[in-house]
């Protein structure tokens, strides 16, 4: 019995995929062979000019069906997927990534060594407001063996009516208690301008959420030697937060520490959503230590203590919280700050949660 018509059409479309696979790993063939002598002679391999000519030779053959626009798409993906080839997986990882280094990054704050296994904890007031207001909580923390000290001198507030934080003022007050208890000071930075001079008053420089994507300030940060902890956007992917990552450490500094600190949704039951899964993935995709801000993320004291269990059961190598002599005459984040008494209580029974590790 003789084939239907469109059988014979079937089949000689299978011969030309076949004819089209033949040709395309041919071409890629010859293009990891350009490869090759380009970089025997040193030059980049990608060319964009030779790209838009290869187009158009292309484009002045094309008698149809197919619209020019077609088959530009076609044919860059075409060029992609063998420039890919070019590279091997290792090329192409992300420094911060843990195809590119296997061995978790431990960042070494003063002695803490934050992604050695064990939790750290930072805490300390949402801002700076006086030396006694820093001191007393550096003095509850010092009663705990804590080491690691928060305090924002710059705070990027929604409204600029609000309190701004007291800038130099506020890195010398931090400076100030860290040399009397021992300490290791942690504070935001906002303009990449102020890197150099806050290096002399702090420890950790913090890139805050508003800030993820400010390139500038990730490229500063990342030309200095100085540990970064670098916070998630409030609506950033993963993916994104990584990438923000790698600014700094494409500059040489690879003393990273990044923080989950919740994620704008639309539920609001909470300040913002806590991205609990995004700890693991991190420590999968990247080698770089990963800490858990409970106090931005939920902005409910109530929920503090289950935030940050969870957030270690998950494998998060510390947490952040804030603390305040007296949050309800706090500047900023009043709602939110843990008094002495809570963070006493807080501490307490994180330790007597049996999987923290301190
Ligand atoms: C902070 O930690 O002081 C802060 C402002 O947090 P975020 O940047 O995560 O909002
Ligand atoms: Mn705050």
């Amino acid at each position: 019995m003789s084939k239907s018509e469109l059988d014979q059409l079937r089949d000689r479309v299978d011969e030309l995929n076949l004819e089209l696979l033949r040709l395309i790993n041919e071409r890629a063939r010859l293009v990891q062979e350009i490869g090759r002598v380009k970089e025997s002679q040193g030059v980049y391999r990608y060319d964009p000019v030779r790209e838009r000519i290869m187009l158009d030779k292309i484009k002045e053959h094309n008698d149809g069906p197919f619209e020019n626009s077609t088959i530009d798409h076609i044919f860059k993906e075409i060029f992609k997927a063998s420039l890919n080839l070019q590279k091997d997986d290792h090329e192409k990882a992300l420094l911060v990534s843990r195809k590119k280094k296997k061995e978790n990054t431990i960042v070494n704050v003063k002695g803490e060594l934050i992604g050695d296994g064990k939790q750290h904890f930072v805490f300390g007031p949402c801002a700076v407001e006086s030396y006694e207001q820093v001191a007393t909580v550096a003095k509850a923390m010092k009663e705990k063996g804590l080491k690691l000290l928060r305090g924002g001198a710059y705070k990027p507030r929604t409204s600029p009516y609000d309190f701004q934080g007291l800038g130099v003022e506020g890195l010398k007050i931090l400076k100030r208690v860290a040399d009397e208890f021992d300490m290791a000071v942690i504070s935001e930075i906002v303009n990449p301008a102020d890197i150099e001079m806050a290096i002399d008053y702090i420890d950790v420089i913090q890139i805050g959420a508003r800030n993820m994507q400010n390139f500038e300030l990730l490229k500063a940060a990342g030309a200095v030697n100085k540990p970064v902890l670098l916070k998630r956007g409030l609506a950033a992917t993963i993916e994104e937060f990584i990438n923000a990552a790698e600014y700094i450490m494409a500059q040489g500094n690879g003393q990273i520490i990044l923080c989950e600190r919740g994620i704008r949704t639309y539920e609001r039951a909470t300040r913002n959503t806590l991205d609990i899964s995004a700890v693991p993935i991190l420590k999968q995709e990247t080698h770089l230590p990963v800490m858990v801000d409970v106090t931005h993320s939920t902005g409910r004291r109530d929920l503090l203590l289950p935030a940050a269990k969870a957030a270690i059961a998950i494998g998060a190598d510390g947490v952040m919280a804030e603390v305040h002599p007296e949050p309800r005459v706090a500047l900023s984040d009043a709602q939110q700050q843990m008094n002495l008494e809570q963070f006493d209580h807080f501490y307490n029974e994180l330790l007597a949660s049996n999987f923290v590790r301190v």
